[in-house]
């Protein structure tokens, strides 16, 4: 299938976990792919992708600076961004009294902050061309708050009001934007967690198994592509059934 052809799809945290199965499957379906990434990896995971006209961009995306010189590196280089996918993100775990405050930052920065300096970057051309699609990777916890998460919950919270501000600003020129929230999903972020966290996440999993990186990006792939056109300021779930 080849419905994403002509699309330029940037996706943050693309060389790992979730952001590479995103990329991979927006690929499939026909899209140029921009893989943004803190790491230098990220070209040559671009140049691994399936189809031709991809690129890989270093950049901090918790930095303001860096994230306006990549749009026009990215823009010069494949073209208008038409599917922006906030995808980056990061942890950094501790129960409230012990979160210090570089942590805190640090989370929002990257989580939050970054999204909204790409989305803004990205917001007025799409709004010239009357068409484009974003969507922002939050999580479950975002709407149910997590123990030794504060500050990663409250980052993802407030990505998904910023996706739902972004929608009805956005809207009238034909701009969706939408979020996914995955639930326990098997990458790096969460190999990392003490076995019996891991297996207390299982428990809660009615579908008995943990999410994989794929199982999220074909939900994206829907989000992007033409079957959601009349879908924007949603929050599509992907945590086999743990939050209901
Ligand atoms: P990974 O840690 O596996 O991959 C994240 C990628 O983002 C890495 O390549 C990482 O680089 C990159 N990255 C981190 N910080 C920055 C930055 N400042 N600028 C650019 N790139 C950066 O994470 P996942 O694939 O597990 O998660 C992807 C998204 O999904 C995140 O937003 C996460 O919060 C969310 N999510 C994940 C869940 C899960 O269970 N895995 C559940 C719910 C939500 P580096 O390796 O150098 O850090």
């Amino acid at each position: 299938m080849s419905e994403l052809i002509d699309q330029i799809a940037l996706v943050t945290g693309g060389t790992r976990g979730i952001g590479r199965a995103i990329s991979q499957e927006l690929a499939e379906a026909g899209s140029r792919v921009a893989i943004v990434d803190i790491l230098e990896e990220a070209k040559s995971v671009a140049a691994e992708l399936p189809g031709t006209g991809h690129g890989g961009f270093v950049c901090d995306v918790s930095n303001p600076a860096e994230c306006s010189e990549l749009i026009g590196r990215v823009e010069e280089t494949l073209g208008p961004v038409t599917i922006l996918v906030n995808n980056a993100g990061i942890t950094r775990d501790n129960i409230l009294v012990r979160l210090k405050d570089t942590d805190w930052d640090s989370v929002i920065d990257t989580n939050l902050s970054g999204p909204f300096y790409l989305v803004r970057a990205v917001a007025r051309g799409m709004m010239k061309r009357r068409s484009g699609k974003i969507v922002n990777v939050s999580s479950v916890v975002g709407l149910t708050g997590n123990r030794g998460q504060s500050n990663y919950a409250a980052a993802k919270a407030g990505l998904i009001a910023l996706t739902k501000s972004v929608a009805q600003e956005l809207a009238a020129r034909g701009v969706q934007a939408n979020a996914v929230a995955p639930g326990f999903i098997a990458t790096d972020l969460t190999s990392g967690l003490p076995e019996e966290v891991q297996r207390d996440m299982l428990d809660r999993i009615p579908a008995g198994r943990l999410g994989s990186p794929e199982d999220v990006a074909k939900v994206v792939r829907f989000l992007v592509g033409p079957g959601a056109a009349y879908v924007t300021g949603q929050v599509i779930v992907v945590d086999g059934g743990m939050v209901m």
